[in-house]
């Protein structure tokens, strides 16, 4: 098969990682293969790499633009607080998480990336208490 983009016949079998970005976020994927052109460096995805291409992205824009205050509620829930306990951790009034969380105000972005880091790294929780 051929470059789609240009046509050369010469297409390579390759294993690498692809970084997707959105809106600040990215995210890379790791042991993606294809098939890839040695004179324009376009390719396609395996059905399997181009499945997790299509899934990763659409999980990308979802955590970008999608539903915050769901994940609000999951990442509360997965730390195992209630939203006045987690409103104080944060520093924030204590209606601040309910109304995140139903979706009434927009979380600023730095509470949300904070959280997100939380969530990766559970054991912050204690320190963010004490700073
Ligand atoms: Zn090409």
């Amino acid at each position: 098969m051929g470059c789609p983009a240009c046509g050369n016949s010469a297409m390579v079998a390759k294993e690498c990682d692809e970084t997707l970005t959105y809106g600040g976020q990215s995210l890379t994927l790791h042991g993606m293969r294809g098939d890839f052109c040695t004179a324009c460096g376009e390719g396609t995805w395996d059905p399997l790499s181009y499945r997790r291409y299509t899934e990763a992205q659409a999980s990308l824009i979802r955590t970008v633009k999608g539903d915050v205050s769901a994940d609000i509620r999951r990442i509360r829930k997965s730390l195992n607080l209630t939203q006045t306990e987690l409103a104080g951790i944060f520093g924030v009034g204590k209606v601040a998480f309910s109304r995140y969380e139903r979706g009434e105000t927009r979380p600023p972005a730095p509470l949300v990336k904070l959280l997100r880091l939380v969530e990766r790294h559970p054991e912050l929780l204690k320190e963010m208490a004490e700073v």
